[in-house]
């Protein structure tokens, strides 16, 4: 048994997601999906409910939200506190307007599932340029998947966003109930409602999920096969989750229409090199050093030529480019500094996604270092995100590595653990610390 310790305060969650630039708003939500990552969770797994929040509570702790300068994200799960639906608040209006109020500049998104747009509420949302991404998931099987009780009625509020609001949608993927014509279709609906960009995401089941098994039998290849026949055509982006990217090559999926990146001759296949005179390592910095800049300049590799080109936007406007997220840069760089890689012999302990991508991060920047892929135990099914690996996946993965070759293991001077696998406070999902994991495998460890 594992020591656990205390969870923090609320408002020190609070504190901390905000700082990140996510705003939690309420866990309350007006669906039940078959595939919420709210339910079904291992006993043990930290989670936190809260009601809607009082609208003067959001306006004290509004300047938290300077601790990022990326984009306010609400409604999407990425902290300990559960995310329900957004629309849900009663003081929903009032909450985007007190955010423009204070940020006029930063980019706003809300994740919704659609079924409570109103016309007022659409052109509100087009007024205060809020960007959405609304969670269909299903055109057809909406009782079914989820649990929705006017189904018509949501697909007509979907629907009224027409060209008012710029959105992107999204789709869980269950072949195995809907079938995948239901997920074309639903796909299909999203782009002539006016969606920019379709996500397909695969399943993600913990073993006590009823439809695990089916989850598990799911074929990444073929849905990524699927998602880009449906690209082709839609002539939309369509973008699959996990996207089973292997190198962190700054390669353009897609780039829309009549938009900078596109008028300033960039296309899909061209690999970023350099933006503003500085190259790039990773597809998340020549993404974000384009987004956040103002005009641009940027070099791009097509079949091996060189072209130089000046994107025109304004800063934090989108250039219309379409790239999967890979590795953070500042975070890499700080990681290379903590563990002292160049003269350490460092083990890395990650997702199996993230493995392939560190280790082709490592060969650019000349170094050396031992990445393993971690399966989860505690979730188990076909969970295998970093950020949901606790310190007993960590312990029974070093175990084997330490078991197969105790000269290897005592090779490491450091392990590396995911540090999105742990709250601001050092603490896993099940409140473990990462203390817990020096302690047992008697290495230090640095999060990154
Ligand atoms: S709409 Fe989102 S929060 Fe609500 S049940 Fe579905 S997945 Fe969960």
């Amino acid at each position: 048994m594992l020591p656990r310790t205390p969870p923090p305060s609320m408002e020190a969650l609070l504190y901390h997601a905000q700082m990140e630039g996510i705003l939690p708003l309420t866990s309350r939500c007006n669906m039940q999906c078959v595939f919420c990552s709210n339910a079904y969770n291992p006993e043990t797994c930290e989670v936190f409910t809260i009601p809607p929040r009082p609208l003067a509570e959001i306006e004290d702790s509004i300047l938290w939200l300077t601790g990022s300068r990326g984009p306010i994200v609400i409604g999407e799960s990425v902290t300990r506190i559960i995310e329900g639906e957004p629309l849900t608040h009663p003081e929903f209006p009032e909450i985007l307007k007190l955010l423009r109020k204070h940020y006029p500049d930063r980019i706003i998104r809300v994740t919704t599932n659609g079924s409570l747009l109103t016309p007022e509420l659409i052109r509100l949302l087009s007024q205060l340029r809020v960007e959405l991404m609304v969670s269909l998931n299903t055109v057809g099987y909406r009782k079914q998947v989820m649990g929705d009780k006017q189904p018509e009625s949501t697909l007509r509020n979907v629907e009224a966003l027409g060209g008012k609001a710029r959105f992107e949608g999204s789709i869980v993927a269950l072949p195995f109930i809907t079938g995948w014509e239901d997920v074309a279709d639903t796909a299909k609906f999203l782009k002539d409602s006016g969606a920019w960009s379709v996500r397909i995401m695969a399943p993600g089941f913990s073993r006590f999920h009823p439809l695990a098994k089916d989850a598990a039998s799911f074929d990444l290849d073929e849905g990524r096969c699927f998602s880009r026949d449906l690209q082709r055509q839609l002539k939309i982006p369509v973008l699959f989750e996990p996207p089973g990217i292997t190198t962190v090559t700054p390669v353009v999926e897609y780039v829309l229409p009549r938009s900078p990146a596109r008028k300033a001759g960039i296309r899909p296949g061209d690999v970023i090199t350099q933006v503003l005179r500085r190259s790039v390592m990773t597809r998340t910095e020549a993404f974000e050093r384009i987004r956040d800049h103002e005009k641009p300049r940027a070099v791009y590799d097509r079949q091996g030529v060189l072209y130089e080109t000046v994107i025109n936007k304004q800063r934090f406007e989108a250039s219309g480019l379409v790239m999967y997220d890979d590795l953070d840069p500042k975070a890499w760089f700080g990681w290379e500094r903590e563990s002292r890689v160049k003269r350490r012999r460092v083990l890395v302990l990650t997702s199996a996604q993230a493995k392939p991508l560190i280790e082709h991060a490592l060969e650019l920047r000349g170094l050396k270092a031992t990445v393993e892929a971690v399966p989860s135990v505690f979730f188990g099914g076909n969970i295998g995100a970093a950020g949901l690996l606790t310190v007993r996946d960590f312990i029974a993965r070093y175990g084997e590595i330490a078991g197969k070759d105790s000269e290897e293991d005592s090779e490491f001077d450091i392990v590396t653990l995911p540090r999105r696998a742990f709250d601001p406070w050092g603490r896993d999902l099940e409140g473990v610390s990462y203390k817990a994991f020096e302690e047992i495998a008697g290495k230090p460890v640095v999060l990154a």
